[in-house]
């Protein structure tokens, strides 16, 4: 653990695991309230030089965490893969990402204006300035392991605020090697710290009730965000929430054929379906239904699930054996109901998968409304095709969830673009496009899938407080 600018280690320790191999690779610090206690009070000791520095110089620290980042790309891809699972080539992408985070920030930092407006009095001037909330308490997922980490520490130093940072129990190695990063790009003791634990319960515990903690920022599953939202609300704590999806892909019959199955197999397998943006429900037009089912199908059968060292590999690992266990039941639910299975369907053994946790790419149609797969987040490898006849079913079909993170529409009708971009309730909307996230984008969701935005301005909006001052003159 890193807490007050020191490497902290514990008695306790907890082991972490290759999910493709099964392997140790790692034991880490298993941190209890009491660390969490010490990050949170050096956190809101070094607040007060650290809000007051010049944006400038949080700029330059920032700048220098992401040069350090990319300097050591292929060391923190090789982690990654280690720990999460994820293809060499995919964790490459994520570094990146990671570390365009780190740098949009240090460039906004500079950003942070304040305003005056006109007042109806002549003697009254209006001045509103933007100011850090304070220390903040951060939990992050295993999916993601650097980037979901980077686009919370990054605006929050960028704002002025400190911070404590949770990460996930199965990939705490990433975090310390970003918190590694933080340090020698000469982060300032108890700026940021870092508290790694195998039982998350207490620590959030003691993030939501702590009265320093002045603003909770979570990814995470809906039901655990919830949960954190609820406890924090006795104090009114700000909270940003990133929560699950279930995003639909609506491919209408004037899409371009090959471009929306390439789009859909890519970013349906993309971490293998790990993802808060991944497509849960792919909608087709009925007249392109079989074309459309075939080419995709083509395409998934060619890929490869297997360890992501091994750069022929496309899908890694899933988490661990009960996600195996939960696509499996998605699936058999579906195949029960009526589903017509075109690849895969089942968790891969033998020699190279024994012990891991892996399941075959599957493609699924005629997937309807009845089945547990329509509506809960798979969070795995099974893409699930669902026709449709005419514009307005489908967009009452995708609108009805109580998700609304991601959304896809392939389609070469503009006029038809822009009135699904206009009706769909989700944050991000690709339009024949399967990568609308940026470090400069506004990314979250509406409705159950979360509450505030990260990266873009908004993204550092969640770490100010707005202060207007009112003066007589
Ligand atoms: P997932 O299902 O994707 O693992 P979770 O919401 O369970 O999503 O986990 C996301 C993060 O939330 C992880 O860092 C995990 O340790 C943490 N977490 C899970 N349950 C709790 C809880 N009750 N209190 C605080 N943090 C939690």
């Amino acid at each position: 653990m890193y807490i007050n600018g020191e490497w902290v280690k514990t008695q306790r320790e907890f082991r972490v695991t290759n999910p493709a191999t099964g392997e140790a690779i790692g034991m880490v610090s298993d941190g209890d309230k009491s660390q969490a206690i010490l990050a949170i009070n050096a956190a809101h000791t070094a607040f007060s030089s650290w809000s007051t520095a010049s944006a400038y110089m949080r700029a330059e620290v920032l700048q220098r965490a992401y040069d350090l980042m990319i300097e050591r790309k292929p060391m923190l891809a090789d982690l990654m893969t280690r720990e999460q699972g994820k293809p060499l080539k995919a964790a490459l992408n994520e570094v990146q990402y990671a570390a365009d985070f780190l740098r949009w920030f240090s460039e906004e930092a500079k950003r942070v204006y304040g305003e005056t407006i006109p007042s109806a009095r002549a003697d009254q001037r209006f001045i509103v300035r933007y100011q850090p909330l304070g220390v903040v308490a951060a939990i992050t997922p295993w999916n993601y392991p650097i980037s979901m980490i980077t686009r919370k520490v990054a605006p929050a130093l960028a704002a002025g605020c400190t911070i404590v940072l949770k990460p996930a129990e199965a990939t705490p190695l990433c975090a310390i090697a970003v918190f590694n990063i933080l340090h020698e790009a000469g982060v300032p003791a108890g700026v940021a710290n870092l508290v790694t634990t195998s039982e998350p319960v207490p620590i959030g515990d003691e993030f939501c009730t702590n009265i320093k903690i002045k603003k909770l920022t979570f990814t995470g599953s809906t039901a655990v965000g919830k949960k954190l939202a609820q406890d924090a609300a006795p104090q009114l704590k700000r909270v940003s929430m990133e929560l699950g999806g279930h995003a639909p892909f609506i491919v209408f019959d004037d899409a371009d054929p090959l471009h929306a199955a390439k789009g859909a197999s890519l970013v349906k397998f993309l971490n293998t379906g790990q993802a808060c943006i991944s497509p849960n429900r792919i909608f087709v037009q009925r007249a392109i239904l079989d074309s459309f089912v075939q080419t995709f199908t083509e395409r998934v059968v060619k890929m490869k699930a297997g360890n992501g060292l091994d750069p022929s590999v496309s899908i890694g690992p899933l988490v661990n054996s009960a996600a195996v266990e939960k696509v499996s039941c998605q699936v058999e639910d579906a195949l029960k109901k009526g589903a017509i299975l075109h690849s895969g369907g089942k968790a891969l053994s033998g020699d190279a998968y024994a012990s891991g946790n892996f399941y075959a790419p599957t493609v699924l149609s005629n997937v309807s409304e009845d089945m547990l797969i329509y509506r809960e987040e798979t969070f795995g490898p099974v893409a699930a095709i669902i026709p449709f006849d005419a514009y307005d079913d489908v967009i009452e079909m995708a609108n009805n969830t109580h998700y609304g993170l991601a959304a896809y529409v392939y389609t070469q009708n503009l006029s038809r673009a822009v009135r699904a971009f206009e009706a769909l309730n989700f944050g991000i909307i690709g339009i024949n496009d399967i990568n609308p996230t940026s470090a400069a984008a506004p990314f979250g969701g509406m409705n159950e899938s979360g509450l505030g935005r990260e990266g873009a301005r908004e993204g550092l909006g969640e770490y100010l407080e707005t202060k207007l001052g009112g003066f007589s003159v």
